[in-house]
């Protein structure tokens, strides 16, 4: 895990305002008032997914793109929806130039990540990067049978739990309780 954090530069992601700060612990602010994921919840998402090489991750909220790159230095094979425009469009241009060694690992994709991606289901993980106020069934049943669904679960102006579901049979599904985070609000349609 260190060593996917540690292959992932992460000033590529940020502003030149901001570049000073990106070996910093913090969220930080990217383009539309969202933000990149704290390197310390980056790293605790990833650990909750124990992310093999080779699966098949389904990222909600690429934003930056951060994530899904950690994800890739991980072995996965990411497909990561955005339902900004703009990050999705970023995202899209950038990964060949900087990333060329990602860029066939990752697929953006620019949607409502409350829909998932049915045409590419069953996914072993799927990773949401915004605070949900329920677990959106979508992604339950877009979840391979052991796969497991890591999700931030709460009122977006207050803290929320990190969950875990794990599909233990096509109709049975465990849940998990972690810590508890501050994140941006997953948002319904696309802009
Ligand atoms: N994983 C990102 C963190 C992005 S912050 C990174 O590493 O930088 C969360 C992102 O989720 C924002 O970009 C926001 O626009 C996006 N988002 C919110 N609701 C969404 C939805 N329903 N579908 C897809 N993306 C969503």
């Amino acid at each position: 895990m260190l060593v996917a954090i540690g292959t992932v530069p992460r000033h590529f992601f940020l502003d030149k305002a901001f570049e000073e700060l990106a070996y910093t612990d913090q969220a930080l602010p990217i383009a539309v008032e969202q933000t990149i994921s704290q390197p310390f919840t980056v790293a605790y998402q990833s650990i909750l997914l124990q992310i093999k090489k080779t699966d098949r991750v389904l990222e909600i909220g690429s934003g930056s793109g951060y994530q899904a790159c950690v994800l890739a230095a991980l072995g996965a094979r990411v497909f990561t929806i955005e339902r900004q425009k703009e990050l999705y469009l970023r995202l899209k241009s950038f990964l060949p130039h900087f990333f060329a060694e990602y860029k066939h690992l990752i697929e953006p994709f620019y949607g409502d990540g409350y829909l998932g991606l049915p045409q590419y289901a069953p996914f072993d993980k799927i990773l949401v990067t915004a605070a949900a106020e329920a677990v959106p069934t979508a992604l339950c049943e877009q979840l391979a049978v052991g796969g497991s669904l890591v999700i931030p679960i709460g009122d977006a102006n207050d803290v929320q739990v990190m969950c875990r579901i794990t599909r233990i049979s096509d109709s049975e599904y465990h849940k998990e309780t972690f810590d508890t985070f501050r994140f941006v609000p997953m948002l319904k349609g696309k802009t």
